[in-house]
């Protein structure tokens, strides 16, 4: 027998998903990633988001996307520059640092320069509970006062939703979730 059929035989140990990273959760503590791959093994993560976070939303449209990040704005930001549009976009790829899109188009319009605030925001939250969606949402609109992840700009983002660092550590489970396991059922 050929000695690359037989390497080929060789049983992936069990063991061999623990080291898979969690790419979602990169900057948090060891300790931390190593208990939510146990929950992954244990087959747990699932039933606990589902138990903290048993409805999905639904915000589908565009249409009421705009809506309801407007709601929030008026709320919380009322002073802040308008927004022009507010979007689900499927060609942005969540990953650990940019999990929405917040982009300031300028356009010249005779002698003014204008500036458009659009927010796109990734179409995973179309389909999540509300508490995610609200998160992500109330992350775009902090960076219409603040550019950089600063410490300013957290504290806006935790004014508007005292839960946010929570809230984004379990989005991260979730997209976690989503990735290695599938949906929430
Ligand atoms: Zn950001």
């Amino acid at each position: 027998m050929p000695r690359s059929k037989r390497r080929t035989e060789i049983p992936r140990s069990p063991a061999s998903t623990a080291t898979t990273p969690l790419k979602y959760l990169g900057g948090y503590p060891a300790d931390l990633q190593q208990q939510v791959q146990q929950l992954i093994q244990q087959e747990k993560l699932g039933a606990m988001l589902l138990k903290r976070y048993p409805q999905i939303h639904d915000i589908r449209t565009d249409r009421a996307l705009y809506d309801y990040t407007l709601g929030l704005k008026a709320e919380f930001m009322r002073k802040s520059q308008p927004l022009s549009k507010v979007v689900y976009d499927d060609k942005i790829s969540v990953t650990r640092d940019a999990l929405g899109l917040h982009t300031q188009i300028s356009r010249v319009q005779g002698a003014k320069l204008k500036s458009k605030n659009e927010i796109r925001i990734d179409s995973v939250f179309r389909q999540t509970p509300i508490e995610f969606l609200r998160m992500i949402v109330v992350h775009e609109l902090a960076h219409l006062k603040e550019k950089d992840h600063n410490k300013a700009f957290y504290q806006l983002c935790q004014h508007m939703e005292p839960d946010y660092h929570q809230l984004e550590f379990d989005l991260r489970l979730y997209l976690t979730h989503l990735d290695l396991v599938g949906k929430l059922c």
